[in-house]
């Protein structure tokens, strides 16, 4: 009985503490920053994950990093500074740049990458004979479309792969190697990031055992997943997800949610490139 009323004391006294903005975090929270479309920055103590941190292309129609952005992530400096770990979704022009991966993983020599084997044929096709010895920190996964989820681990993280196809699945794209990543870090925070999924649960019925039996902190699904009572439905009953954040939010959709389309006022999503969110995760 003691310990319950500590827990719930301590839940009141979180709840009071993150309702105030600017505060710092508690030792026991993470935290993510939203680099631009798809890119993020997530941390909960000393562990620091990236997810689809460099693309050169727009298609006119997301955000790029901002210059400041990128220039901190290559030389380490905060708030990207310590990274453990950064994920790959899939390989498009939008949230994977085979060179600069290279680039980064010679710059920062302790940086671990995931990623999904296509992305990982590109670098291997682009790498010089210099960058060759950076393939010794690259773990690729290839999954086909329903193959079981893979699980991988290293100091401070679990790591866990699912395949769940692009969007425009079962007519388009589906060829393109598109990784959910479902990543735990300090036995503690739960995140996960969809890259490009498509809403439809039938790629998530199969592993529904896998997906009920650690519930998502804080999930990260592209916007469209909003627009769909299924995508939703995902979010809330197949993933659990506590919280979720949209990602790849175009540029038409302002910041404002009274100004976006009325399926997307109701949700949290990603929008100024430096915005964080607070990641609370149950104990
Ligand atoms: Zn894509």
């Amino acid at each position: 009985m003691k310990n319950l009323i500590g827990k719930a004391a301590r839940f009141t006294l979180l709840a009071a503490i993150t309702s105030l903005p600017g505060s710092p975090l508690l030792a026991d929270e993470g935290r993510t920053l939203y680099m631009a479309n798809e890119g993020l920055l997530v941390e909960h103590g000393d562990t620091k994950v990236v997810f689809d941190p460099l693309f050169r292309n727009d298609y006119g129609q997301y955000l790029l990093l901002p210059p400041a952005m990128e220039t901190a992530l290559f030389a380490g400096e905060a708030p990207f500074d310590g990274i453990d770990a950064v994920f790959v979704s899939h390989f498009h022009g939008d949230h994977f740049s085979p060179a600069d991966m290279l680039n980064l993983l010679e710059s920062l020599p302790e940086l671990q990458l995931y990623a999904p084997m296509q992305a990982v044929v590109g670098m291997r096709s682009e790498a010089t004979a210099a960058q060759q010895n950076v393939f010794a920190r690259v773990h690729s996964v290839s999954l086909e479309y329903g193959d079981a989820p893979v699980s991988l681990t290293m100091p401070g993280l679990l790591i866990e792969a699912v395949r769940i196809p692009h969007s425009g699945w079962p007519t388009g794209r589906v060829d393109v190697e598109n990784i959910v990543w479902r990543v735990t870090l300090d036995s503690a925070a739960t995140v996960a990031h969809l890259g490009d999924a498509d809403p439809n649960d039938v790629h998530f019925t199969n592993d529904a055992g896998f997906w009920a039996d650690r519930p998502i902190d804080m999930a990260f699904p592209p916007y469209w997943f909003y627009g769909t009572a299924t995508g939703r439905e995902i979010l809330d009953q197949r993933l659990r997800a506590r919280r979720s954040v949209g990602i790849h939010v175009p540029i038409q959709i302002p910041g404002d949610p009274l100004q976006r389309p009325v399926e997307l006022r109701d949700v949290d999503l990603f929008t100024n490139p430096g915005e964080t969110r607070r990641i609370e995760h149950a104990d």
